[in-house]
This record gives structure tokens, C-alpha cells and sequence, in this order.
């Protein structure tokens, strides 16, 4: 493997305040010259460009003190930078890549640069690129130097191995064999299984937080879901309802206008009937009847002008009988008496009788007449000859004696009868008629009579009709009022419908009827419709949308969270076995790290000392460590930390304790064990300052031996003052404080060397 350590480059570095260029050419390069001309410097430039971190390990406070501070003539820098250069031929340098996976640099030359700025700030370059300080520590892991600098070791750090504590000392050796990565690693999970166990903890507290609105929500989806359901099958219900129900009440509206126009139609006619019946009955009473009273008034007439005329044919023949008897008794009593009464007898007489006669003449009854003849007769009995004796009257009664006269008065008063006897038989004949008449009239009238009461019971017969169809109008008035509740009733479940299925509440009109079902049903349906209606209305689910959203967003959240949680417990997993895995691959090449160094480390203290033993023990110290793992968390456990003992055996000796050694004893173990160290995992150079200053010329020897078998497998840079060392080294060089007050450095020759180290 080719991958050496080709030269340094410090500029404004402390005391080097000029660009000074250290080529490495050889196995072993020492640097020389008197104290504080700068050779630790030259060391610390080597931690400081390979990422050391402890300012105070580089002998300063702050950034600043690394920058050259100037002298009396030279300014002071504005910034120290060093550069490192490796050969990287056979392409060792590895660096990681995102994912961790290690890739190899593909330069032939990796030059390492890191300048720090007077406010503190540093700048890591790899190959003029600038990088962060993790690949700078990755890269060189990969080579097998170490961050902790085990490869460094400083002025009057010699022992420093043996005055750490057990944990310092298995921290160098973890480093030395490389495994400081895994343990890099480690700290880096751990960090992880913070943060990881962190966000644990706060996706569950977000989970437990949107938990009850989370479970809310999913109620008020649930509510919706069944509503959405009861929703599809209101509408169902509605539609076979409404359509039902719009075809009744067409049809109701259709039978109604039939029936009415029926009814009426047959109430026009009836009352038409009626009316003519009622026209009727009005004019039979009227002229018939009239008529029979005015003939039978026409007879009343008749027959007392029949009357008079009788008596006046009485009159008559009394005096045709008086006639004939007088004519009959003419021999006898041929004297004829007469009564002579006076003109004014005589006019006071004819007064009487037609006072009399026009009495009876204005009376229509005959027995009203009768008292009036009787007067009539009383007023005759004075012409009577008792009364004439009696001297009623002036009258002086004279008896005539004349037969010729009388036969003429006789025949007279015969014909005058004939003519009464004729006109009697005219008025007898006249009477009959009017009443044959009369009788007419009255069966006539009877004969109506009968038949006015057929139209009588047939207009009953329709009144009742009437009746009915009048109370079959009001039942349909009824109807038509139950009509426009069902009407009104129809529109109000259009409306309310529309309130929970919107304008879908009109498809109805698209369902079909296929069935014909009893008009309860539709009740029935109605009352299933107003029990969801109620518990749409229960639910109370206004902004359904924005609900269901909100449950969406919520519970992607919460599903997101419980990924989550589900990818953290995972990676926890992950780590924790990824931890495992390590601290395993550590435990295992500690182990055997170990076994090697102690064979190393017993080889090389045997050779320091001639003999003896030494040999590392891992010892494990328990701790106390707050285990952060969030199941068993609060828990303490009881870990166990391993530390590194160091035991020696000086031969023909027997102290035992480090402490009780000599500075030299010391300084020799001290190196034996880095030497041992060094030797398992060898690391491209290692940079010895003045580690062999305690060492007297024989161990001086020893030491110089030592070098030399250690530069088989790394690069050696020795700061010394030993002439010994100094006689090992294939490159010197001479570090001197110039006349302007800056470090200067120049490649010597051995002698040059030894007069310069002086
Ligand atoms: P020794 O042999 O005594 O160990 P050395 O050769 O190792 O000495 P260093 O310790 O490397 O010498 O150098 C110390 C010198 O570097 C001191 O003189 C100090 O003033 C100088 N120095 C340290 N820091 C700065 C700085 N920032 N600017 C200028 N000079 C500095």
C-alpha cells in the first residue's frame, strides 16, 4: 500500500509566518534546532491541519493564537493555513457518501487544507474543494488516523498514555485500531435515538391531541354516513310518494271537474223540470174555475128571470082563469063590478108597485124577493072586495056588464101566455146549456186535477234528486277541500324535502309506478318519511362538507403521525441494532486489538528492558447510564464501561506500579505501548516530539531501534535533540528564528543537524 505522507505547507502558522514547504521523503525525517525556534509548531500544524479541535492541545486560547502574530518587522497574518499532501496512488482515501457508503477519492495526490481566521473561523478544503470537518475525519479514518492523535504524540506527552485513566487509554487504543469510527457511529445513533425518541415523544403527544377531535370528527362521519344513508332512502321513499301522490291528485282534480260538470249538468236540466212543473200548476187553477163561477152566476140569472117570468105566467093565467070564469057566469052575474079609484089612487099605486119592483129587482137571492111579494100581495088585498067595503078607498066599486070585452081580454091574455110559456122553454133550454157546460168545465178541471198531482209527485221526485245532487256537490266541495290540503300538503314535502336532498327531491317525477296498492300505504310511506325527516334533523349535520374534510385531513394527519410513529419505532429498531452491531464489531476487534497490542507491547518492553512483562487488562467499570428508550423509559440501568489497565513487570524488579517507575522507565514504557499500539493498525506516519528526551544513551540506542522498525510500516517525523535519533533520520531538517523574528526551516546534513539541535 502506497500511501504516504508527502509533504507540509505552513503559512502565517504561529511562528511561520512565511510559506514553509517540509517535503517527507524518507521513512524517518527529523526536525531539529534550539529551543522555541518553532519545532512544535511544525507539530502542531500537522494536528491542527488533520482536524484537531482542542486549541489547548495546540497550546492556545482561541483561533487567533494559531495565527503568526507578527513581529518587529513582519505584519501580523490574517490567517494561518496549512496544508497536508498524501499520496494516493493506489487510491486509499475513502470518503463517505450521503447514504454512508464509502467511496474511494480518485486523485492521485489529496491535498488536506484548513485555514483559521483571526475571528476563529475555520475552512477545511480537500483538494480546493471545500468540505465540512466530517469528511475531513472520515477521510483520514479511513487511512487509519485517528481524530484523538495517538499518532502525535507531543512534547512531554510521552507518558501520557500512562497518566490518562483507563477510559482515556481505551479511547486512544479504540482509535489506534481504527474502531473510533464505529464508536463515531455510536455517538451518532445515539444522537439519532435522541432525536428519534424526542419525536417519539412529540408525535404522540400530537396524536394524543388531535385523538378526541379525531374521534369527534369520526362520530360526525359516522352521523353523516348513516344520514347519507338515510338521506338515499328518503329520497327512495319520497319519490314513490310524491309520484303517488301527484297522480291521486290528478285524478282527484280529473273526477272532481267530472262529477261537478255531471252534476250540474244534471241539476240544469232538473230545475228546468221543475220549474216547468211549477209553471204548470199556476196556470191550471186560474181560468177554468173562473169560468165555472161566472156560468153558474149566468144560471143564478137564468133561473130568476125564470122566476119572474113564472109568476108573471101565474099572474097571467089567474087572470085567463078569472077571464074564463067570468065568461062562464055571464048569464048569471052579467054585471060586472068596478072599482073606480081616483088618479091620484091610481098613481100612488104604480109608485108602490115599482118601488116594490125595483127593490126586488136589485136582489140576486130569491129568498131575499120573498119578503118583498109578500108586501107586494098585502098592498093587493086592499083591491080585494072585503077590503073595498071597508071603505079602504074612495073607490066606488062598479059592476060592468060586457061579455065582447072580456073574450078579447081573454085572448090576450092567452097569447101573452103562449109567449111566456115560449120564452120559458128558450131560458129552460139556455140553462141546460150553461150547465152542461159547468159539468164540462168541472170534469175537465178534475181530470187536471189528476194529472197536476202525477207532475205534483214528479216534482217531488226531482226536488229530492236536486236534494241529493246538491249534497253530492257539497261532498265534493268537502273533497275538493281535503284536495287542496293534500294539494298544499304536497308542495309543503316538495319543500321540506328539498331542505335535505336538494333539487334530487324532483326526480320523482321520473319513477316509475309499477304496482297499484292501497291508498294507506301512502300514509304509511309518509309517516316512515317524517320519522327520518327527524332524525335527519336530530343529527343536526349543517356543513357536512367541511366536516367530512376536516375527518380527512385529520385522520391523513393522524394516519401520517402513526406512519410515523410506525417508521421512528423502526429506525429505533434500527439503531438500537445498528448499536448493537457496532458495539459487537468493537467489543470483537477490541478484543483481538488488544491481544495483538499485548504481543507487541511485550515485545517491545522486553526489548526496552531486557526483558520483564507488560501487557494491557480490560477491566469494566459500571455506570450509571439514563437509558432514553421510551418503552422502558425512566428506567436506570446499570451499564458496564471498559477501561484499559496497564500492567508492567520490570525484570530483576519488583516494582510493579506505573507510578513507582523512573521518568525513563516511564518514557520507555510509554513508548513501548505506542509503538505496540501502532503497530496493529499502522497509521501512514507518526510524529514523535522530543519523546526520547528522558533517555539516556543506551536507551537512546534502544529507542533509535525501535524507530527504525516502526518506519517499516509508518512514516516517522521525530522533533529531537538526540544526536542518536537524529543519526536514524534520512531528511533533517533545521528550524531557526530568522532575523526578521519568523521560523525558517532548511533541509541539513547530519552534522549541520547536531550543530543546529545544539
Ligand atoms: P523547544 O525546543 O524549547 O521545545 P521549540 O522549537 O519546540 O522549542 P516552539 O515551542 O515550537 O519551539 O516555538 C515556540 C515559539 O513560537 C515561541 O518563541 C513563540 O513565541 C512562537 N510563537 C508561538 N505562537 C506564535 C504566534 N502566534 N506568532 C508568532 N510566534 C509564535
Amino acid at each position: 500500500m502506497i500511501m504516504r505522507l508527502k509533504s507540509l505547507e505552513l503559512l502565517g502558522f504561529k511562528s511561520f509566518a512565511k510559506k514553509t514547504p517540509l517535503e517527507f521523503e524518507s521513512a524517518i525525517t527529523a526536525v531539529v534546532g534550539p529551543n522555541g525556534s518553532g519545532k512544535s509548531n511544525v507539530v502542531e500544524s500537522l494536528r491542527f491541519v488533520l482536524g484537531e479541535q482542542s486549541i489547548k492541545s495546540m497550546r492556545g486560547k482561541a483561533g487567533v493564537d494559531l495565527i503568526f502574530k507578527g513581529s518587529k518587522t513582519l505584519p501580523k497574518a490574517s490567517r494561518a493555513s496549512v496544508n497536508i499532501y498524501f499520496d494516493n496512488k493506489d487510491k486509499v482515501f475513502k470518503l463517505e457518501n450521503e447514504t454512508g457508503e464509502k467511496i474511494n477519492l480518485n486523485y492521485d495526490t489529496i491535498n488536506i487544507s484548513r485555514e483559521v481566521f483571526s475571528d476563529g473561523l475555520n475552512k477545511y478544503s480537500l483538494n480546493g474543494s471545500e468540505v465540512r470537518l466530517k469528511d475531513i475525519v472520515t477521510l483520514l479514518s479511513s487511512v487509519n488516523i485517528g481524530s484523538s492523535g495517538h499518532h502525535i504524540i507531543s512534547q512531554g506527552e510521552a507518558d501520557r498514555i500512562l497518566n490518562a485513566s483507563s477510559k482515556e487509554r481505551r479511547e486512544m487504543i479504540e482509535d489506534a485500531l481504527g474502531l473510533k469510527i464505529y464508536q463515531y457511529k455510536i455517538k451518532e445513533s445515539e444522537r439519532k435515538l435522541d432525536r428519534t425518541a424526542t419525536n417519539m415523544k412529540e408525535v404522540s403527544l400530537l396524536r394524543k391531541e388531535i385523538a378526541p377531535h379525531l374521534n369527534f370528527l369520526r362520530k360526525q362521519v359516522e352521523k353523516l354516513e348513516k344520514a347519507k344513508e338515510q338521506k338515499i332512502e328518503l329520497l327512495d321513499l319520497y319519490r314513490e310518494y310524491l309520484q303517488r301522490e301527484s297522480k291521486y291528485l290528478t285524478e282527484q282534480n280529473n273526477s272532481f271537474i267530472e262529477e261537478k260538470s255531471k252534476i250540474s249538468n244534471e241539476l240544469e236540466s232538473l230545475s228546468e223540470k221543475i220549474k216547468q212543473i211549477e209553471d204548470i200548476s199556476v196556470v191550471i187553477e186560474n181560468p177554468k174555475v173562473s169560468e165555472i163561477k161566472n156560468l153558474e152566476k149566468k144560471i143564478y140569472e137564468i133561473r130568476s128571470l125564470k122566476g119572474e117570468i113564472d109568476r108573471k105566467l101565474g099572474r097571467i093565467e089567474g087572470m085567463i082563469e078569472m077571464e074564463e070564469r067570468r065568461l062562464q057566469q055571464t048569464p048569471k052575474e052579467k054585471k060586472h063590478e068596478s072599482v073606480i079609484l081616483s088618479f091620484k089612487e091610481a098613481e100612488d099605486f104604480v109608485t108602490e108597485m115599482n118601488t116594490y119592483i125595483d127593490d126586488a129587482m136589485t136582489k140576486s137571492e130569491v129568498s131575499e124577493v120573498f119578503p118583498i111579494l109578500n108586501r107586494i100581495k098585502e098592498s093587493l088585498k086592499r083591491f080585494s072586495p072585503a077590503e073595498l067595503s071597508e071603505n079602504n078607498f074612495n073607490a066606488s066599486i062598479h059592476v060592468v056588464e060586457d061579455n065582447s070585452s072580456a073574450k078579447i081580454e081573454l085572448e090576450r091574455l092567452q097569447k101573452t101566455r103562449e109567449e111566456i110559456l115560449v120564452e120559458l122553454h128558450k131560458m129552460q133550454e139556455e140553462e141546460d146549456k150553461v150547465k152542461s157546460v159547468v159539468e164540462n168545465l168541472k170534469s175537465e178541471i178534475e181530470k187536471e186535477n189528476f194529472e197536476n198531482q202525477e207532475s205534483q209527485k214528479t216534482r217531488f221526485d226531482l226536488s229530492v234528486r236536486k236534494q241529493e245532487l246538491l249534497s253530492g256537490l257539497s261532498t265534493i266541495a268537502m273533497k275538493e277541500e281535503n284536495f287542496v290540503r293534500l294539494s298544499t300538503s304536497f308542495e309543503d314535502q316538495i319543500r321540506e324535502g328539498s331542505i335535505f336532498l336538494g333539487g334530487d327531491i324532483l326526480s320523482y317525477k321520473n319513477f316509475e309506478i309499477t304496482n297499484v296498492e292501497p291508498r294507506e300505504n301512502q300514509l304509511e310511506r309518509l309517516k316512515k318519511i317524517e320519522r327520518i325527516k327527524i332524525k335527519l334533523e336530530d343529527a343536526g349535520l349543517g356543513g357536512g362538507t367541511e366536516v367530512l374534510k376536516e375527518y380527512e385531513e385529520t385522520s391523513e394527519r393522524d394516519i401520517f403521525l402513526a406512519k410515523e410513529m410506525e417508521d421512528l419505532s423502526t429506525s429505533i429498531v434500527a439503531l438500537r441494532s445498528l448499536m448493537m452491531d457496532l458495539k459487537e464489531k468493537i467489543d470483537i476487534e477490541f478484543k483481538s486489538g488488544i491481544q495483538k497490542i499485548n504481543k507487541e507491547f511485550q515485545e517491545f518492553f522486553a526489548l526496552m528492558f531486557g526483558g520483564g512483562s507488560a501487557f494491557l487488562t480490560v477491566i469494566a467499570q459500571q455506570k450509571k447510564n439514563k437509558d432514553e428508550d421510551m418503552e422502558s423509559s425512566n428506567d436506570e440501568n446499570i451499564v458496564f464501561e471498559h477501561g484499559i489497565e496497564i500492567s508492567v513487570s520490570l525484570p530483576h524488579k519488583k516494582v510493579k506500579e506505573l507510578q513507582a517507575l523512573s521518568g525513563g522507565e516511564r518514557s520507555l514504557t510509554s513508548i513501548a505501548l505506542l509503538f505496540a499500539i501502532s503497530q496493529v493498525n499502522p497509521p501512514p506516519f507518526l510524529v514523535l516530539d522530543e519523546t526520547d528526551a528522558a533517555l539516556d544513551e543506551a536507551n537512546s540506542r534502544k529507542y533509535g531501534d525501535m524507530l527504525e522498525k516502526l518506519s517499516k510500516h509508518s512514516q516517522l517525523i521525530v522533533v529531537t535533540h538526540n544526536r542518536e535519533t537524529m543519526s536514524r533520520a534520512g531528511v533533517l531538517y533545521g528550524v531557526t528564528v530568522g532575523s526578521d523574528g519568523a521560523s525558517k526551516l532548511l533541509s541539513v546534513k547530519f552534522e549541520e543537524a547536531v550543530a543546529i539541535a545544539k
